[in-house]
Parts: structure tokens; C-alpha cells; sequence
């Protein structure tokens, strides 16, 4: 009997664990807990699986299986509990350490917060992690998109996302902002709203160690702070300073900040920084100077979908948000339900195929992980694309989403 409602573990799959230091222990038929997604979700999601699916048994025979789990959340959820994001997914969520999505509906209304912003604080997932890399003939508007291979680390649970708003004209923001004159001499405009911008010390060490061990594990060369700390100094400036600091405090035999080496890290890991503003422009006029970059909540929003864009757009950024104490992980398409194309089988799936090679890194599976690389690399080359490349590519061949997912497939024993 499931312990669960309407959730079903599969009884031929074993959880997931994490030993100390989050590190993951998978075995072999692991239990995945998988949320379809609204919208365009179903199609790109079923066209996902399979791909998944088959690389595995590529690469591990029979010997390795995944058994998925359903858990629901969005308008499937709504439909079957009343409510959008019931307590049971989170509950089988941090039963199961690991799981994947699609894109979830984010209801317009007063006071209804996003379920992807309430999935990553409810299960402190605080580092949400995009890979950004291109692939030879996907479509870019930059010149030289293959130079860009960047590993953005936002930080997710706090800054102005952690939901400390206040609204113009309300009591309490009267209150407020009373507060602040009296007891600091601020001068707000009575007609304002208010947001409070926390940054912590945890907060910020955490991610930027996580960011660290990233480009260690990786053999990435440099870390970026990216920060604008000339102007919120004691949050951002903060962030920046914490970072500098934890390389001295944890990482000083294997990586040094720019301050104390002049920039001539050795063979050591290069820790530097930089203005978030002039990043925008560097990332585009010097992609190659950047690796790793560790940000926080805001910025780090800003980052991703910019840099995504270099290399062919949200159709093909992966996301993963994840705890790296714990080991807990939710991997999703950074794409929302592109509404208008629900049930077409039309989309590009290529967020979620990408998402679900980040998980197989995580899971320790990089065998699968890698299949799945390099048979999208040839299926981009044989210019097999949805209808989104298709439309900025010459001499291309566009298929749907499930088309473009067997053709992945074929890839593989190519
Ligand atoms: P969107 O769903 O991302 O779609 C915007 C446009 O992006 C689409 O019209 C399409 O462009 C393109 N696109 C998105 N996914 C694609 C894919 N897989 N393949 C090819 N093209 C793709 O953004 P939105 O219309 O602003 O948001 C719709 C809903 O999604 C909202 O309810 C929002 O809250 C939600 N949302 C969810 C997430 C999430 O769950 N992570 C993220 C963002 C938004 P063309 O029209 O040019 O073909």
C-alpha cells in the first residue's frame, strides 16, 4: 500500500540515497519521481522519456533501469487533489531525493506564487545550476556561439525573490515605512511599495562553494562573483566578499582569489569578479574569459536567460535546482507552457533531453549522460529540428517533438 494518496512508487524500483556531504548513492533501478508539466509539458515530457529510456538501456543493457514515478503538480494536480501544488509531491519528492518536470502553469492572481519558485524553497533547493554551451548548427545570433560554455550557479532561496514585498497603500507598508524614517532616517515616498533584499552569509557561502566544487569536479579554470556590489554594498558587496572569503577559509590549497595572486592563480582554480553590468557586455564581446559564474537570485535570472539566448534560446536551456548538502534535486525545462502549442507534438524538447543529461550527472550515470550529448550533436548536424530551428536554419528537415526524440534515438546506435 503507498503511503501516498494518489502517488504510486513503483514496486520494482529503490529509493535514492545520499551519503555525508549530499554525495548520491544510486542504484541500479532507481525510483524517479517525474511532473509532466502543463501545456506543451505532456508532449516534450513523453518525447524526453523515451530518449532517457533508451539511453540507459544503451549504455547499461538490462543491468540498469529507471523506474518513474508520477507526482503531480499544476493543473493535473488541480484537477485530481483541488489544489496546485499538493503536500504529497513535496512529501515524495523528498522521499525520492531526485526528480524532473516540465513546465508548470503559473495561474495569474493576486497572491498565487509561482510553483516552481515554492518547489525550490520548500525543498531548499539553493542552487539553481544552467549549463549554457552550444551545438554545432544550432541557430545563434552571435558570431562565434561555440565560444560560450558557461555553468551559471544562481543562488534560489533568497534576494528580492525571498517574498518580502509589501504593497503602496496598505497599513502595514504605512507602517513600515514609519519604521524606517523613525528608526533610520530613510525617506521613502509614502506611495511606495517595499521589498527587503536578504543576502546571508549562509546563503552566499553555500552557493559559491557549490559553485567551487563544480568547476574542481569539471576542470573548469575560473569562477566569477558577479555581483553589483558598488552600488548594494552590503548585499551584494557582501556576496562578493563572503566568496573571497570562503576561498581562503575552505579551498586554499586548490584555488585562489584574483586579490591574492594578481590574477596568476597557477595551477590553482582562479576565483575573480565582476559588475553585473559590464558582464552583460563581456559575455558577449569576451565569452571566453568566463566558466563558472556564481550569482545571486535576481542576477542570476537575468544571466541564464541572456546567455541562453547565445546559444539558440529557452527551447534548448536546462536547468537544474538542487541541494548539494542533501543531495535533493528537481532538473526542469527553463521554458514556460508555451500554451498555444499544447498537444501539437510540435515543440523542441531539447530543454528536457538537456535537463535529464544534467540528472544522469548528478545521478552518477555519465554514461548516459553522454550518449544523449553526442547523439543530439549528430542529430543538430543532420540538421533533423523542430520547427523553431527549422525556421532559422537553411536546408533543414523539421519534425515534431517525438520525431526529433527517435531521431536522438537512432543517434545513439549510429
Ligand atoms: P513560454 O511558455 O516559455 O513561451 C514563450 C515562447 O517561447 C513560445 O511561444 C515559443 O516561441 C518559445 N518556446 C517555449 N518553449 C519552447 C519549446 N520547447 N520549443 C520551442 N519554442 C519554445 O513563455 P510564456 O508564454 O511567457 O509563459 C507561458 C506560461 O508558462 C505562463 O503560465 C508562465 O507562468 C509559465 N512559465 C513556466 C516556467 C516553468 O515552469 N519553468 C517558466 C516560464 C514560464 P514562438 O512563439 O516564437 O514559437
Amino acid at each position: 500500500m503507498s503511503k501516498y494518496a494518489q502517488v504510486q512508487p513503483p514496486a520494482d524500483g529503490e529509493k535514492i540515497t545520499a551519503g555525508p556531504g549530499g554525495k548520491v548513492e544510486t542504484p541500479d533501478n532507481p525510483i524517479i519521481a517525474f511532473i509532466e508539466g502543463d501545456g506543451i509539458g505532456p508532449d516534450i515530457w513523453r518525447a524526453s522519456q523515451a530518449v532517457f529510456d533508451a539511453a540507459v538501456k544503451h549504455c547499461y543493457g538490462g543491468k540498469r533501469r529507471i523506474a518513474w514515478m508520477e507526482v503531480f503538480a499544476g493543473e493535473k494536480a488541480n484537477e485530481k487533489y483541488g489544489t496546485y501544488l499538493p503536500e504529497e509531491t513535496l512529501e515524495a519528492i523528498k522521499d525520492h531525493l531526485v526528480a524532473i518536470k516540465g513546465p508548470l502553469t503559473t495561474p495569474v492572481g493576486e497572491g498565487f506564487r509561482s510553483l516552481n519558485v515554492s518547489l525550490r524553497q520548500k525543498l531548499e533547493l539553493f542552487a539553481c545550476v544552467r549549463p549554457i554551451r552550444h551545438f554545432p548548427g544550432v541557430p545563434s545570433p552571435v558570431k562565434e556561439p561555440e565560444k560560450v560554455k558557461m555553468v551559471v550557479f544562481r543562488e534560489n532561496t533568497e534576494d528580492v525573490y525571498a517574498g518580502f514585498e509589501v504593497e503602496e497603500g496598505q497599513p502595514e507598508t504605512q507602517k513600515l515605512i514609519q519604521y524606517l524614517q523613525n528608526e533610520f532616517g530613510w525617506n521613502i515616498r509614502p506611495d511606495s511599495g517595499v521589498g527587503i533584499k536578504p543576502i546571508s552569509v549562509t546563503g552566499s557561502k553555500r552557493l559559491i562553494r557549490a559553485a567551487i566544487n563544480y568547476a574542481l569536479k569539471h576542470n573548469y579554470p575560473t569562477v566569477t562573483l558577479a555581483h553589483k556590489g558598488n552600488i548594494q554594498k552590503f548585499t551584494e558587496g557582501a556576496f562578493r566578499k563572503w566568496g573571497y572569503e570562503l576561498v581562503r577559509e575552505e579551498f586554499s590549497d586548490v584555488a585562489v582569489g584574483w586579490d591574492d595572486c594578481n590574477g596568476q592563480p597557477g595551477d590553482k582554480l582562479l576565483v575573480k569578479d565582476v559588475i553585473s553590468d559590464i558582464f552583460l557586455q563581456q559575455v558577449l564581446t569576451r565569452p571566453t574569459e568566463f566558466d563558472v559564474i556564481a550569482t545571486m537570485n535576481l542576477n542570476g535570472d537575468y544571466f541564464s536567460d541572456a546567455l541562453a539566448a547565445q546559444v539558440g534560446g529557452i527551447g534548448i536551456a536546462p536547468g537544474g535546482n538542487i541541494n548539494y548538502e542533501t543531495g535533493a534535486a528537481i532538473f526542469e525545462a527553463t521554458h514556460g507552457t508555451a500554451p498555444k502549442y499544447a498537444n501539437q507534438d510540435k515543440v523542441n524538447p531539447s530543454s528536457v533531453l538537456l535537463s535529464g543529461v544534467m540528472m544522469f550527472d548528478h545521478l552518477g550515470w555519465n554514461e548516459a549522460a553522454e550518449t544523449i550529448i553526442q547523439a543530439m550533436v549528430k542529430t543538430f548536424a543532420s540538421k533533423t529540428v523542430t520547427y523553431d530551428f527549422a525556421r532559422l536554419m537553411t536546408g533543414a528537415t523539421e519534425v515534431r517533438c517525438s520525431e526529433f526524440g527517435k531521431a536522438i534515438i537512432e543517434n545513439m546506435d549510429a
